[in-house]
């Protein structure tokens, strides 16, 4: 597999991962556990973000992943025509592949 189709490879890895980990968590015991919290000191904007953050997970990994498919490599990136790494994939590794720990 050619260097840049395998970044964008481990990149669609990465992306299906997080949306599986969303996917999989249960918004209704995450909605209990922040009502839990009530009274603990954690700020309204705080708060407000760990409401949303579920649902925005999936929302931006399944956002991400069109974007990958657009991007999709064969010989070439079939929206850019690169031959390296587009700038859109160097831009998402740029910050995914350190997080995951892949070289
Ligand atoms: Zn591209």
């Amino acid at each position: 597999m050619r260097p840049s189709a395998r970044l964008h490879a481990e990149l669609t890895a990465i992306i299906d991962r997080a949306y599986e980990a969303a996917d999989q968590a249960d918004g209704s015991v995450i909605r209990t556990l922040l009502g839990d919290l009530t009274g603990t000191g954690l700020d309204q904007r705080t708060a407000a973000f760990l409401g949303q953050a579920h649902r925005l997970a999936l929302d931006t990994t399944a956002a991400l992943t069109s974007v990958l498919d657009t991007h999709r490599f064969g010989s070439c990136c079939s929206e850019c025509g690169t031959s390296d790494p587009c700038r859109t994939i160097r831009g998402i590794s740029e910050i995914f592949i350190p997080i995951s720990g892949a070289p």
